[in-house]
């Protein structure tokens, strides 16, 4: 029978036509979109953390070392002062070379913080003033080691020496002062860069768990729209039943099987007699309403194993596993009287509705094919119409 592929691919078109679009949240372009902006935030969260971490060393580590040699610095001109005072009052070896190298710890600190001061991010504009501080600075120390060099032979020069240690130790004082208003407002400026990045951060943390539960709703919307064109893909509309298709995919498998074990199964085709005229005489619409009344009575009636499903406009087809041509013609009469007894109101009229079948079991091996068992039954069903309708015919 032809019947079968033209009514298969009708079907494969009619659900082409209802198939829902994956167009309720999101296509397959908009969840690569969301992808590559997920990884992309992921990507910055990693490269500012990594960065503020290390800016955070870095200057953590410049910090503690400028500072700690500033603090060790204070202590220099003390110790200027007090040589050369010793100098002045006792003009010996000792405290000439106590002087000397109270002069070269200044001077080497000059330049280690010097060094420091170029090397940060501070702008000219707030070093210059102390490094000028530095080069005169510089220029007293050199007067001062080559006047303390020969202070012992030249008594005289002692005082001068003692005035231009004064001068370094004042021009330590103003240095230092100086650096240290600069440490603090370096270390405001670091603690407000920390704050803000801190700030980027959790804005793109946020940003990127906001992203990855639009991703999981994406995704569970996107697999419920599968499951539920999965689900439309078997299931016949109208009623709910399963569809061509399905009931063939069933059937097909249930025959593998039943070839294996031998048992009987059996196949009815149950077709609604003149349904065209309920159309024509109470309307497309009560019709339909005529074909769900009967697909539930058709699932209430069968067993468990039993699989009902429309294949047709009003037609419908049950498979029965297990089932011998005795069994299955029990349930078929059961059936047909039940159909038969339904009572379908149209305002206040009952609608008498009559229903014929074909019922074909397998008997021999070569039995077990669908194309087969449909064909029989629907040889059968055609006898039951010629034969006056309201009947079940056995192929
Ligand atoms: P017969 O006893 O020979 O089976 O006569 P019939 O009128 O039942 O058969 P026929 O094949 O001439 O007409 C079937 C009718 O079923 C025609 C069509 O309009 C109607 N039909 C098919 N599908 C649907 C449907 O989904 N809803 C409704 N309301 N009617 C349908
Ligand atoms: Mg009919
Ligand atoms: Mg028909």
């Amino acid at each position: 029978m032809d019947l079968v592929a033209g009514e298969d691919q009708r079907e494969l078109t009619r659900m082409a036509d209802t198939k829902p679009r994956l167009s309720l949240g999101f296509s397959g372009r908009q969840l690569l979109l969301w992808i590559s902006f997920l990884l992309l935030a992921g990507l910055s969260v990693i490269a500012i953390t990594f960065y503020a971490n290390y800016a955070q060393k870095q200057l953590d580590a410049d910090y503690i070392a400028f500072s700690s040699e500033i603090v060790r610095a204070q202590h220099d001109g003390e110790t200027l002062r007090q040589s050369s005072l010793n100098l002045l009052d006792h003009p010996r070896p000792l405290h000439q070379r106590q002087l000397l190298q109270a002069l070269w710890v200044i001077d080497s600190r000059r330049m280690t913080i010097e060094q420091y001061l170029r090397r940060s991010k501070l702008t000219p504009n707030d070093t210059q003033h102390i490094l000028e501080e530095f080069a005169q600075l510089d220029t007293l120390l050199q007067e001062a080691g080559a006047i303390a060099l020969d202070v012992l032979e030249y008594p005289g020069r002692l005082d001068a020496l003692h005035d231009l240690t004064e001068d370094i130790d004042n021009s330590l004082a103003y240095i230092y002062s100086e650096l240290h208003a600069l440490m603090i407002q370096g270390a405001t400026e670091q603690q407000h860069i920390m704050s803000v990045m801190t700030q980027i951060i959790i804005a793109l943390g946020a940003l990127v768990l906001v992203v990855i539960l639009s991703l999981l709703v994406a995704i569970e919307k996107i697999l419920g729209q599968q499951s539920a064109l999965e689900q439309l893909s078997v299931t016949d509309e109208l009623t709910g039943l399963d569809n061509r298709r399905a009931a063939m995919t069933k059937a097909r498998q249930t025959l593998m099987l039943g070839r294996r074990s031998g048992a009987s199964i059996s196949l009815a085709i149950i077709d609604i007699d003149h349904f065209k005229r309920i159309n024509d005489q109470y309307g497309h619409p009560f019709g339909d309403k005529v074909l769900q009344q009967l697909a539930r009575t058709l699932k209430h009636m069968v067993r468990e194993s039993d699989v009902p499903a429309r294949i047709g406009g009003e037609e419908f087809c049950l498979l029965m596993p297990d089932t011998n041509s005795q069994g299955a013609y029990e349930l078929c009469e059961r059936l047909h009287q039940g159909i038969g007894n339904m009572v379908i109101l149209h305002d206040d009229d009952i609608v008498p509705l009559t229903v014929s079948l074909g019922l074909t079991t397998t008997h021999g091996q070569q039995d077990y094919d669908f194309d087969l068992l449909y064909a029989r039954a629907d040889e059968a069903l055609y006898r039951a119409k010629a034969g006056g309708r309201d009947r079940i015919v056995v192929y």
